[in-house]
C-alpha cells in the first residue's frame, strides 16, 4: 500500500522553512501532496493561488514523489479525496502550538483515521514565515535568501507588476 500524506498551507509565498518540511516529509512517505488552500477568510493575498502553485512546483522539481495542487473546503475531505492517511504540519515557536493543537483535534474529530504528523522546524528556518517574507519583499528588503530560488523569481515578477 502506498502511504500518502498531504501538506496543506497558504504558502503565500512558500519559504525555505516550507521546503525543509516538504523535503523531510517526502522521505517518510511514498507520496506527498502539497495542498495550497484557497482560503477565502485570508485576504488580501500576496501571490495568487496559481502563482503559489507554480512557485511550489519550481521549488520541488527535484522531488519526484511530491505533487502540488490547490484545494478548497475541508482539509480532511481533501486528504481523503487524494488518498492521504496523514496531514503534515510544521511547528516553529510555542506560538504555533495552540492553533495547531486545536486544528488537529478538530480534524481528528471530523476524520479520526487521518493522523496529523508534526515536523519541528530546523533552527536555521525557525524565524521564517510567509508574513515576514511578504513584509520584507513589499518594503524593498532582501528576501532572496529566505525563499527557494524559483520562488524568488516569481516574487520579483509579481512585485514588478504591482502598481
Ligand atoms: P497556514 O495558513 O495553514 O498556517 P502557512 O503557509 O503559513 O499556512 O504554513 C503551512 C505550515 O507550514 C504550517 O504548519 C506552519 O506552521 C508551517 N511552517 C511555516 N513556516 C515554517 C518554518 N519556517 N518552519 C517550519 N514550519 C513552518
Amino acid at each position: 500500500m502506498r502511504r500518502l500524506a498531504v501538506y496543506p498551507g497558504s504558502f503565500d509565498p512558500p519559504t525555505l522553512g516550507h521546503l525543509d518540511i516538504i523535503e523531510r516529509a517526502a522521505k517518510l512517505f511514498d507520496g506527498l501532496v502539497v495542498g495550497v488552500g484557497r482560503n477565502r477568510a485570508k485576504k488580501p493575498c500576496f501571490l495568487s493561488v496559481d502563482d503559489r502553485c507554480e512557485a511550489l512546483r519550481a521549488a520541488t522539481s527535484h522531488l519526484s514523489n511530491v505533487t502540488v495542487d490547490s484545494f478548497e473546503g475541508l482539509l480532511v475531505n481533501y486528504a481523503t479525496e487524494v488518498g492521504a492517511t496523514a496531514i503534515i504540519r510544521g511547528l516553529r515557536a510555542t506560538a504555533d502550538f495552540e492553533y495547531e493543537f486545536q486544528m488537529t483535534l478538530v480534524n481528528r474529530r471530523l476524520r479520526h483515521e487521518v493522523e496529523t504528523v508534526f515536523f519541528m522546524t530546523s533552527p536555521e528556518h525557525s524565524y521564517l514565515s510567509s508574513s515576514i517574507v511578504r513584509e520584507v519583499a513589499i518594503l524593498g528588503g532582501d528576501y532572496v535568501g529566505m525563499v527557494p530560488p524559483g520562488v524568488a523569481e516569481i516574487i520579483r515578477r509579481v512585485l514588478s507588476e504591482k502598481p
